[in-house]
C-alpha cells in the first residue's frame, strides 16, 4: 500500500460540480485535492456548442471545461490524475484508493462523479460498440461523412447529436419511443426545420445489424408492432445517463435509480462529512450551471462542517447510514 496523502477536502470528479467545489474550497483555504477520473472535464467535453452557460453566448464544451480546470489550478486546487476505485466512508479520516493503488485520506469528501451514458441493452449494440455504435457524436460523427446514421432518444442530447451529425451525414434519423420529444423548444424547432433529419416516432430499436460494421437496425413500431429494417451506417445512442454512484453504494443512502439522496436545500448526504454535487444527485435539472451551483454549495457546506462538528468527530467511529 502506498503512503496515504491527506487532504482536508477530497473532491472526486472534474466536471462543473467538481471544479466549482474546488474553487470555493481553495478560496476557503481548505487545500482541496481533486481527483479528475477517467473523463477529465466531465460530460461537457463530449459536446460542441454550449449556449446556456452564463456569460458566454456560445462556448465549446471542451474549451469551457479547460477554462474551469485552469481556474481551479490557478487558485490552488491540487489536481490529481487518477480514478478512485474504492471509497471507505466507515472510517475517519475517510479513505479513498485510486485504481493504481494510490491512497488518499480526507476529513471531508465531495462526490461529484456525475453520470454515464445509458445503453439500450442489446447484445448486438454491445458487440458493435466502436464499430458503428456510439454514444458520442462529437467523438465519432466525423466518420460518417456522406453516410446515413440514426440517433435514438428524445431528450436534448439526442436532438443535439442529430443536429451535430448533419455536419457530416447525408441523412439522419431520430428514433423516439413516443410521439413527443423531451428536448427543449429551441432544439425541437431546429430539429424539425432541418431538411436532412427525419424523425421516426413511436419506435424502438430491437437489433443492430452487421458483422464487423453496422449496416442496418431493426425497428419495431410500438403502436402497430410492425417490424422493419432500416439501412444505416451508424447508430448513436442518446437515451440519458445513470449516476456514477458505485463508490458509495451500500454506504450512503441512494434513491431507487441510484442517485445520492441529500438533505433538503443541501448537498449533505446521509454520511456526515460527505457531500454530493451535480448530476450524481440531480435527475431533474442536470445542467452545467446547476451542477456548478451544487459544487459551490458542497464546498461551503464542507467548510462549515469542518469548522464545526467535522474536526470534533475525527477519530470517532462513525456508523454510516446504509442504503
Ligand atoms: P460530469 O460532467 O458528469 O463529470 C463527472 C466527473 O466525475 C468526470 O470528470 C469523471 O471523470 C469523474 N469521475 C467519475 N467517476 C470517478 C471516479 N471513480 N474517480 C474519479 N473521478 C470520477 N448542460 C448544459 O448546461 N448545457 C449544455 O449545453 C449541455 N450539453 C450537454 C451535451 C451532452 C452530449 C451531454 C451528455 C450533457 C450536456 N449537458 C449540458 C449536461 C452537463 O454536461 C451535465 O449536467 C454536467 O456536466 C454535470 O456535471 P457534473 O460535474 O455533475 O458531472
Ligand atoms: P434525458 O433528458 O433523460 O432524455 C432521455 C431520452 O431517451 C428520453 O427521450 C427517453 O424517452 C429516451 N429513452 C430513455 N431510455 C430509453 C430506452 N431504453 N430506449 C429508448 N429511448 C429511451 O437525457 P439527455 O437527453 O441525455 O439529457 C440529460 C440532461 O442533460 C437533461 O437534463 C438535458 O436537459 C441536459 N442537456 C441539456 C442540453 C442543453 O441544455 N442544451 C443538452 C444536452 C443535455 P422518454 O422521453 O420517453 O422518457
Amino acid at each position: 500500500m502506498s503512503i496515504p496523502r491527506h487532504t482536508p477536502v477530497l473532491i472526486i470528479g472534474s466536471g462543473p460540480a467538481g471544479y466549482t467545489a474546488g474553487v470555493y474550497a481553495a478560496r476557503a483555504a481548505l487545500k482541496p485535492m481533486l481527483v479528475q477520473g477517467m473523463q477529465p472535464g466531465g460530460q461537457l467535453t463530449i459536446t460542441t456548442d454550449v449556449e446556456n452557460w452564463p456569460g458566454d453566448t456560445s462556448v465549446l464544451g471542451p474549451e469551457l471545461m479547460a477554462r474551469m480546470e485552469a481556474q481551479a489550478a490557478e487558485i490552488g486546487v491540487e489536481l490529481v490524475v487518477d480514478t478512485i476505485a474504492q471509497l471507505d466512508l466507515s472510517q475517519r479520516p475517510f479513505l479513498a484508493t485510486g485504481d493504481g493503488g494510490a491512497v488518499y485520506t480526507a476529513d471531508a469528501v465531495i462526490l461529484a462523479t456525475g453520470a454515464q451514458a445509458r445503453w439500450l441493452g442489446l447484445e448486438s449494440e454491445t458487440r458493435l460498440r466502436g464499430f458503428g455504435v456510439s454514444a458520442c457524436a462529437t467523438c465519432d460523427g466525423f466518420f460518417y461523412r456522406g453516410r446515413t446514421v440514426a440517433v435514438v432518444g428524445g431528450g436534448n442530447s439526442a436532438v443535439e447529436e442529430a443536429l451535430f451529425l448533419t455536419n457530416f451525414a447525408e441523412k439522419v434519423y431520430l428514433i423516439h419511443r413516443r410521439d413527443t420529444l423531451r428536448a427543449d423548444r429551441t432544439n425541437q424547432q431546429r430539429l424539425f426545420a432541418h431538411p436532412r433529419i427525419e424523425t421516426i416516432w413511436n419506435s424502438a430499436v430491437t437489433e443492430v445489424i452487421g458483422e464487423s460494421d453496422v449496416t442496418a437496425i431493426d425497428l419495431v413500431d410500438l403502436t402497430t408492432d410492425a417490424v422493419r429494417r432500416l439501412p444505416v451506417h451508424g447508430l448513436f445512442v442518446a437515451i440519458g445517463h445513470h449516476p456514477a454512484t458505485e463508490l458509495v453504494r451500500g454506504q450512503a443512502v441512494l434513491d431507487d435509480e441510484g442517485y445520492v439522496i441529500t438533505a433538503p436545500d443541501s448537498t449533505a448526504t446521509s454520511i456526515p462529512g460527505v457531500f454530493a454535487a451535480g448530476d450524481v444527485r440531480d435527475k431533474i435539472f442536470r445542467q452545467a450551471v446547476t451542477s456548478a451551483a451544487m459544487g459551490c454549495m458542497a464546498a461551503l457546506e464542507a467548510e462549515r462542517w469542518l469548522a464545526g462538528p467535522g474536526l470534533a468527530e475525527q477519530g470517532m467511529a462513525e456508523t454510516a447510514c446504509v442504503a
